[in-house]
């Protein structure tokens, strides 16, 4: 609420009139009651006097010789600096004509002499409130307007980092796979619009960056992804763009390329940077790429298509070796697609029991007696007939599925063994060997598992043997340690599978406790051919022996190879020579034989 009436004492008013005793009596009456007061005798020095220091208000007599009062009035108005000043007019005249003219000319009150010096201060007082609200208004206003311009800033900033985080990786801050596909969109759209326009499509992912993420921890693994973004960036050039599309995955796309030359040359740059060695919280982390590429061709219809097959490629670069890479070919394609298929028959296959297992006898080799089997999975798909293990294990092993299938297997076989034993006592002392895959050794319920088959069986843990490969071994020597160990607390026999093919080095052998060692069958094939491996074999089954461990040739397909075998004190074989793979009722008519 404003006091209207309230003195502004401060305020300065510029008096105007020619009269001198005028002047002088307002000027007084002015001073008294507290305001500033200046007083000039013409329109030409108030016009002047008000520009050169603007009063807060201005009282101003209509009758003047040089320039009447509206003239000075309309002039005030005209500048800037004077303009928003109150003017009240003087004056004797009191025609209405001249109250409308003197407001017309921009005045905002009219006083007629004779005045009460009262009346004066009541107006000057009221249009310097008014003054005053109307510039406290005008502040407030400009204030308003301020915040909300600041309003509106925030927010287009906040808009910007949503828009950018929506789109960006945040721990590398590259493209995330949405953006790096909307980038592949559009140079897809020029491919389609352009002749010989074209650009090409990297997929690039870590080896081994899990396991670096395991053993040396998330830190590591999050700053060892920085540091491959970084050195990403320099290898390209600004116009392409550089994106993390999954956990250790990153993308580039190449757009433009003159040619596949282009994308081959930088390829091979990707591949030198990142097979190297980044030191990270003070440790030293070794990385290499499996790069897949891909080339634009016309019969792209998305982005997600070349990104699959970049993808693909990429797969095939790591089945190959790591640290190389490939480019994406229809093949690869036909292939990804069997695997996917493969997939999800498996896992109906899973559901619906399709899975068997049969059993390859294993003899004494001298003299010859049944003393136990291998136990190895058979598929027989509904429409696609037998599947070999060799073909669908590998993608059990990539999918997880191995685990639900190697609990099956175990299962399947302590049943087996749960039988046999009640019907033929003398098979008590037969062992049945399971093969494990090295998918298995992170299956943390493993070896529970295990347990609660064989008590829920009634079995005793020497009727069973694990066999492992020797490559699983090695390459998870962590896991398998670890694994290894628990199953000898329970007194489970190891078999250590396709020895030989492998890293093939004994003298890590005797680190782990393995019972068995089963010779890989390309050496019992190469018995009486040109290229004998008679030495090879020789030594392995005395270094076994040396060791305590028992041999088991496997693949003995002819009578010259069992001779041989024998004349060399191997202890056991299996092989075609014996019996192929058997379901478990032909498994069964040896026992009864035996
Ligand atoms: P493996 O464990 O080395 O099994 C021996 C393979 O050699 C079997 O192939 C067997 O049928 C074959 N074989 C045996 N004697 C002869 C012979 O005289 N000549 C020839 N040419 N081959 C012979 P299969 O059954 O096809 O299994 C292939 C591989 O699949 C196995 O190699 C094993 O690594 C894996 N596998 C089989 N069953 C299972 C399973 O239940 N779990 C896991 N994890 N892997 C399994
Ligand atoms: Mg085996
Ligand atoms: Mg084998």
């Amino acid at each position: 609420m404003i006091n209207l009436y309230a003195s502004q004492p401060s305020a300065n008013i510029l008096i105007v009139d020619d009269k001198p005793p005028n002047l002088r009596i307002l000027s007084t009456m002015l001073a008294k009651a507290g305001y500033k007061v200046r007083a000039v005798t013409s329109g030409n020095m108030a016009i002047t006097a008000a520009k050169t220091m603007p009063p807060d208000i201005i009282l101003l007599d209509i009758k003047m010789p040089d320039m009447d009062g509206y003239e000075v009035c309309q002039q005030l108005k005209q500048f800037p600096e004077t303009a928003e000043i109150p003017v009240i007019f003087l004056s004797a005249l009191q025609d209405a004509e001249d109250k409308v003219k003197a407001f017309e000319a921009g005045g905002v009150d009219y006083v007629i002499k004779p005045f009460q010096f009262e009346e004066i201060r009541a107006r000057v007082s009221l249009h310097l409130a008014f003054r005053k609200t109307r510039d406290q208004l005008r502040q407030l206003n400009q204030e308003l307007e301020k915040r909300v311009e600041e309003r509106t800033t925030a927010l287009l900033e906040t808009q910007g980092e949503l828009l950018f985080n929506a789109r960006h990786d945040s721990l590398t801050k590259l493209a995330n796979r949405r953006l790096f596909l909307e980038r592949v969109e559009l140079a897809l759209k020029r491919v389609h619009e352009e002749n010989n326009y074209i650009f090409a499509v990297f997929v690039i992912d870590l080896d081994r960056f899990k396991r670096i993420n395991d053993s040396e921890g998330h830190m590591v693994g999050d700053d060892l992804l920085i540091e491959v973004s970084h050195t990403l960036e320099t290898l390209v050039s600004p116009a392409d763009t550089v994106a993390r599309v999954g956990g250790d995955e990153f993308a580039i796309l190449l757009d433009p390329i003159d040619d596949v030359n282009e994308a081959l040359r930088i390829a091979q740059k990707v591949q030198k940077a990142l097979t190297t060695s980044f030191v990270i919280k003070e440790k030293e982390v070794f990385t290499s790429p499996s790069i897949g590429l891909t080339i634009s061709l016309p019969s792209y219809q998305s982005a997600i298509e070349i990104l699959r097959d970049a993808d693909i490629a990429m797969g095939k670069a790591k089945e190959k070796g790591r640290g190389r890479y490939e480019i994406f070919n229809k093949q690869m394609h036909a292939q990804a697609l069997k695997l996917l298929t493969l997939e999800t028959d498996l896992r109906y296959g899973i559901d619906q029991g399709e899975f068997e297992v049969y059993y390859q006898p294993i003899m004494q080799l001298n003299p010859i007696k049944l003393v136990g089997f291998e136990a190895l999975i058979r598929w027989q798909h509904p429409h696609k007939g037998f599947i070999s293990p060799g073909e669908f294990i590998p993608v059990a092993e990539n999918t997880g599925l191995i685990i639900p299938i190697g609990t099956i297997v175990l299962e399947k076989v302590c049943h087996q063994i749960q039988i046999w034993n009640q019907k033929y006592p003398n098979a008590t002392t037969l062992k049945v060997a399971v093969n494990l895959s090295s998918q298995q050794f992170n299956d943390s319920n493993l070896v529970q598992n295990i347990d609660e088959i064989l008590e829920k069986m009634g079995l005793s843990s020497k009727n069973l043997k694990i066999e492992i490969t020797e490559t699983s071994l090695i390459e998870y020597s962590l896991e398998s340690t670890k694994l290894v160990n628990e199953l000898k607390k329970r007194n489970l026999e190891i078999c250590l599978d396709d020895f030989g093919t492998g890293y093939s080095s004994l003298s890590y052998l005797h680190r782990f406790p393995v019972d068995t060692l089963k010779i890989d069958r390309s050496f019992i094939d190469s018995i009486g051919k040109p290229k004998e491996n008679s030495e090879i074999i020789q030594s392995i089954i005395t270094l076994a022996h040396n060791l305590g461990m028992e041999v088991v040739a496997e693949g003995i397909e002819t009578e010259e190879q069992l001779i041989y075998l024998q004349q060399l004190k191997c202890d056991y074989g299996q092989g075609y020579f014996f019996n192929r793979p058997l379901p478990p009722t032909e498994a069964e008519k040896l026992l009864n034989n035996n």
